[in-house]
């Protein structure tokens, strides 16, 4: 005999991350009652950490930007990224949707794209990569419409606040460092102050949100207006089957066990395997297990609980996991700041990745997640986690290198805390690194030749349109490479960290969770890192999870309201 019912609602989303709050707003504006339910306190997830950006082919606000884009380009650049990895069916789902979802939530919602004129794809020598139009980001969002609200999203990582809570975009960056250089650099720097400087009077952080925590804020607005009711604290527990259907839930809160009847379906997106410790020894090669860039709240309980309905695994992939390598510096207190090394420093020339021969081992101008993917395959023939990044004084005085910001004076509070490595010889940075020391040198002096040349022969580091976007433009021949040297040389040790699993439940294009034998479970639907990635674990741009989240949370909403099909 069946229990009782606590609640009936139409959709039930678990997990209020990008995912779960557009089919939730979608849901809603669809005609369903919707209850989304979060297990911290927060919405966001690693959403609100990220960088929000926003990877959808052939947009009009590609058009707006004056970028226009191609969804037959990007057909052709996955199909050359990807091969034979299977996935073209929902691919083809994500791109004939993915124009449509971003303007129907901008005419209907408060959330709003903004095309990238440039932003390039990441493997930009492959036909069809774009340069801009292709990567958007969320408007920057007021935090202060939120109300009370505000303090609901969860908060940058914060690593990336300065001043006290300010958060910085991209387009920040240069005006910030170099405020003086021009007469819009001082007035977009004297703004950002100004602001920061009242909302440090009244509020936890600064109220100007950029990135994902903008997408973030922008989503919860557009659910309140809608009155979808969202409860916090309040994390699933099991899903519950009757016949082959999933029928509903049972969420565990504050109110103790509840029964949630769904009579359309249930969706997960919960933010995939993070720090499930059995999803990460089954799937994650050993050299990639420790770190996690997502809240230690994510334990996988999507895809965990999904397989225990049947659902199938999608873990064929070209890597399990999409990485970025991350810097660790551990404070005398305990605590520690884990810095990902996304765009800052890498990139930019005289500077070089090394593992423990003393050899470089990839292009360090790459994507984070190639870099990686670099330091797992190095990994098979000789110890690369850690790597350490090796550059000199006048390096940390023009970019910085991770934690150590820019022009940062004052070493010593790095050093002491051996998060900076110093040494006034490669001789002697060698042995304080732990690689051999001719090594080092002989890597250095061959790296400075291709400095001169401006061709890197041995990795092609500034070979590609995205590798020398992230280099120093005002630099030649090459933006990415300049020699190293002289000393005092630096090192900073790095390891990859994972952004986001690529292995998730197996689903079609609805978003419908597929089982064993490849048919749909009924009722039961998974978005967001839940999901396996399209992508099959390559990373083709920015924003390849947040994409297809967005995307394929439109279409199961639309599904789960009977809109078949989704267009
Ligand atoms: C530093 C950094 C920068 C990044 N930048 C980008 C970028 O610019 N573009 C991009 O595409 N990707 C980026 N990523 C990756 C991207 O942020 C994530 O892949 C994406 O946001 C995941 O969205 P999601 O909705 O699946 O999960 P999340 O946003 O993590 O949301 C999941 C939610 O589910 C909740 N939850 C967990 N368990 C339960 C449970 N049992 N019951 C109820 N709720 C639960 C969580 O608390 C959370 O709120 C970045 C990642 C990092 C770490």
């Amino acid at each position: 005999m069946s229990e009782a019912w606590d609640d009936e609602v139409d959709l039930l989303v678990i997990g209020a991350g990008v995912a779960g709050m557009t089919a939730a707003l979608v849901g809603a504006l669809e005609g369903l009652r919707v209850l989304l339910c979060e297990k911290t306190d927060m919405v966001g997830g690693i959403t609100a950490t990220s960088g929000g950006t926003i990877w959808v082919p052939g947009s009009s606000q590609s058009v707006r930007a004056d970028v226009p884009d191609s969804s037959a380009d990007a057909a052709r650049y996955l199909a050359s990224v990807i091969g034979a990895r299977g996935g073209e069916a929902q691919r083809a789902a994500f791109l004939e949707a993915g124009p449509l979802a971003l303007d129907d939530l901008e005419a209907r919602t408060d959330v709003r794209f903004v095309a990238a004129q440039a932003h390039p794809d990441y493997l930009g020598n492959h036909p069809g990569a774009a340069f801009g139009g292709r990567a958007l980001g969320p408007e920057p969002f007021d935090g202060r419409l939120l109300g009370a609200d505000f303090d609901r999203v969860r908060p940058p990582r914060p690593e990336f606040l300065v001043l006290g809570g300010m958060m910085v975009a991209r387009t920040d960056i240069a005006p910030l460092l170099k405020p003086f250089a021009s007469r819009a650099n001082l007035s977009q720097v004297v703004r950002l102050l100004t602001r920061q400087a009242r909302d440090r009077l009244r509020y936890r952080r600064g109220t100007r949100l950029v990135m994902g925590n903008a997408l973030v804020a922008r989503l919860l607005h557009s659910l309140r207006r809608q009155g979808v009711p969202i409860r916090f604290g309040t994390g699933l527990a099991e899903l519950v089957r009757q016949g082959g259907r999933v029928v509903g839930a049972v969420l565990e809160g504050p109110a103790g066990r509840r029964r949630i009847r769904a009579l359309r379906g249930v969706m997960l997106a919960t933010g995939g395997i993070a720090w499930n410790p059995v999803l990460r020894e089954q799937l994650f090669p050993e050299a990639a297990r420790p770190l996690s860039l997502a809240p230690e709240t994510h334990t996988g309980d999507g895809i965990a609980t999904g397989l225990r309905s049947g659902a199938a695994l999608d873990a064929e992939m070209d890597s399990p996991g999409l990485w970025m390598p991350c810097s660790v510096l551990e404070r005398p207190n305990g605590t520690r700041a884990v810095w990902p090394h996304i765009l800052l420093d890498r990139a930019k020339p005289g500077l070089i990745a090394v593992n423990s021969t003393g050899r470089r081992f990839v292009n360090e101008s790459d994507s984070y997640h190639d870099f990686c993917m670099g330091m797992l395959r190095a990994q098979e023939t000789a110890p690369s986690i850690p790597a350490h990044l090796i550059c000199d004084r006048s390096f940390i005085r023009d970019y910085g290198i991770g934690l150590v910001h820019q022009g940062t004076r004052r070493l010593a509070p790095f050093i002491d805390a051996g998060y900076l490595i110093e040494a006034p010889t490669l001789r002697e940075l060698a042995g304080r690194i732990g690689v051999p020391p001719e090594a080092l040198e002989q890597t250095v002096a061959e790296h400075n030749r291709f400095a001169e040349t401006g061709v890197d022969e041995a990795f092609g580091k500034g070979s590609s349109p995205m590798n020398r976007f992230n280099g120093d433009a005002g630099h030649g021949p090459n933006p990415c490479l300049r020699p190293i040297g002289p000393g005092p040389f630096y090192a900073v040790a790095v390891r990859p960290a994972e952004l986001a699993g690529s292995a998730g439940l197996r689903a079609d294009g609805d978003g419908r969770v597929l089982d064993t034998a490849g048919q749909p479970i009924e009722g039961l639907y998974v978005g967001g890192n839940d999901m396996g990635s399209i992508f099959r674990g390559t990373y083709p741009g920015p924003g390849t999870t947040i994409g297809p989240a967005i995307v394929f949370a439109w279409r199961t909403a639309r599904h789960a309201a009977g809109m078949t099909p989704a267009l």
